[in-house]
């Protein structure tokens, strides 16, 4: 079945109507979600971003994370290693960015109980540590969570690993074990 549309043209003073056929509407291709049905949120509200290649063009971040690598990007122009990966240097504007490993190691620089009020999702975790990790041999400091710790014995300066996580669907993150 084909669809007209009238459509007016113009050529200096003078308009002409014509009619053209229009394109029937194709229905738009199924996607699978990346969260399951049961765990969907509305977006600002889902603690993990998008993932997969066709919704982010950090997908690489991810894959790494899924192979228990730690990456980020680093700037070829300048050299600077980008904290969270970009697709541009926010130094020089270079889109030519690469790939790198990051330290797994660190300490933990500052951090700070949740006791109430957890994330969506993580309401039976509490209470939770997050804070920053400074990274062994590298300018950067990272947020997350800390994990195999009690809020109560957390120390700045404790050893922490990252460690590579896997939620219920599927998708990845990370978070840091301090270190018996
Ligand atoms: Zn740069």
């Amino acid at each position: 079945m084909s669809a007209f549309a009238e459509v007016t043209e113009r050529k200096g003073s003078r308009t002409r109507k014509r009619r053209v056929a229009m394109e029937p509407a194709r229905a738009p291709r199924a996607v699978e979600p990346s969260v399951s049905p049961r765990e969907r949120l509305p977006y600002l509200l889902d603690l993990y971003p998008l993932e997969s290649p066709t919704q982010t063009r950090l997908a690489p971040f991810f894959d790494a994370l899924r192979e228990g690598r730690f990456v980020t990007t680093r700037c070829r122009k300048d050299g600077k290693v980008l904290w969270p990966p970009r697709i541009v240097c926010p130094a020089c504007h270079s889109g030519e960015l690469e790939w790198v490993d990051l330290p797994t190691t660190g300490r933990i620089y500052a951090f700070s109980a949740l006791l109430a009020g957890a994330p969506i999702g993580q309401e039976a975790e509490l209470p939770l540590v997050v804070g920053l990790v400074e990274l062994d041999g590298s300018p950067l400091r990272l947020f997350g969570r800390f994990l195999g710790i009690d809020w109560r014995e957390c120390r700045i300066g404790l050893p922490v690993a990252f460690e590579a996580l896997t939620l219920p669907d599927g998708r990845a993150y990370f978070a840091f074990r301090v270190k018996p």
